[in-house]
């Protein structure tokens, strides 16, 4: 039996087009027609003006902090349930990520323990310098209330849409909400550069300084000059033009997702122990991944290990819901507010196969493999 991935590149055959014409022209060197194009695809796309290619959206995290001022000392809030490279450039700037725990509603940060966050952090005397908010596997949080919180207290949000482009909430695509958006075309996300990211804006001024940041901030002169600190950054012409191709099919990439979503969906109806997550309505996910809840009660006893295991014996690779931050070993003395709603969504979740490629056989495939293991 062939292996089942959780989530693999999926070219459209336009990528080489616009590589080709880089090699063409020599533009092998940094930025370049394909960086100015793939910016462009981009601001049209999520609808937010101005875009800064970047090697990673790990990269665009670091310096949206780094241009908002974050430093020594300071206070960032984050999502608990995200991947790590969400907070760790927190600590790359030397200030101290504020964990927040998710609502059962969109996994996503409750508005309400963020708010706890902020007044507690503030009563210790903290300088709060951003929220993070993530879109996990696509889903919309709740804006409305997010953006609301971060206005009234006067904090810039940072919304990590590594994982959601494609996705809205009440009309508006995601990555086009926060101060700044960021987004990732790493290898497993819905389109990918081989590896690269963004940095959105509405406000010019964040782009530009991205842009010079991430060239090593040099000035404008004919010689080196520096006044800042600056980073090696920017995405290559060469891996642009393969967000340029991929951005192509991006609406072909979100439908295949989605009807993954909803084969999985139609398959579990009758089963009582398995859950999906849950789409609010005004939000659209790009269901980038489909994750289910196992409650071992109703499923005899197995839990989503069980079922892992029993997956990865069949060559069907799942796996857990992102471990929430607040409870690795790294993050261990960061503070955390909230209830360990992400905690249990850690232990009972998993992530299933879903690819933008998988074929029907593959789906009936690993919807079998999970029957079998709880029957
Ligand atoms: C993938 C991902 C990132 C990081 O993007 P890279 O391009 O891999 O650096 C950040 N946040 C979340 C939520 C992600 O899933």
């Amino acid at each position: 039996m062939n292996k089942i991935w959780l989530s693999t590149p999926h070219l459209s055959g336009h990528e080489q087009k616009y590589v080709q014409q880089a090699f063409e022209s020599n533009w092998i060197a940094p930025l370049g027609p394909n960086v100015d194009g793939f910016e462009n695809d981009l601001c049209q796309y999520v609808g937010a003006p101005h875009a800064a290619a970047l090697a990673s959206g790990t990269a665009a995290i670091h310096l949206a902090l780094a241009m908002l001022g974050v430093g020594l000392g300071d206070a960032v809030i984050c999502q608990s349930c995200t991947f790590a490279a969400s907070a760790n450039p927190i600590v790359y700037q030397g200030a101290t990520p504020v964990f927040v725990d998710s609502e059962t509603d969109t996994w996503n940060i409750c508005p309400d323990a963020l708010e706890t966050a902020i007044k507690s952090e503030r009563a210790k005397g903290k300088n709060i310098k951003a929220v993070i908010v993530v879109h996990l596997y696509g889903m919309p949080a709740k804006m409305r209330e997010i953006t609301d919180i971060c206005t009234r207290y006067d904090i810039p949000l940072i919304e990590d849409a590594a994982e959601a482009l494609g996705s809205s909430y009440e009309g508006q695509r995601l990555g086009s909400f926060g101060t700044m958006g960021v987004l990732s075309f790493n290898g497993n996300k819905i389109i990918t550069t081989s590896g690269g990211g963004a940095l959105l804006a509405h406000d010019e001024h964040w782009i530009t300084q991205a842009k010079k940041l991430a060239t090593q901030a040099r000035e404008d002169a004919p010689h080196y000059q520096h006044e800042m600190i600056g980073y090696n950054y920017r995405l290559s012409n060469v891996c642009a033009g393969i967000g340029r191709g991929q951005m192509e099919v991006i609406d072909e990439r979100v439908a295949q997702r989605r009807a993954n979503f909803a084969y999985y969906q139609k398959a579990f109806d009758d089963i009582e122990g398995i859950d999906l997550q849950p789409e609010m309505s005004g939000s659209f996910s790009n269901r980038w991944l489909t994750a289910i809840i196992v409650n071992p009660a109703l499923c005899n006893g197995k839990t989503r290990e069980d079922i892992r295991l029993s997956l990865a014996t069949q060559n069907i690779e799942a796996r857990p819901l992102w471990k929430p931050m607040h409870l690795q070993p790294v993050f261990a003395d960061a503070p955390y507010y909230g209830a360990n709603v992400s905690g249990k969504l850690f232990e009972d979740g998993l992530c299933l196969p879903s690819g933008s490629d998988l074929r029907e056989e593959s789906l009936a495939r690993v919807v079998t493999a999970i029957k079998c293991s709880i029957a």
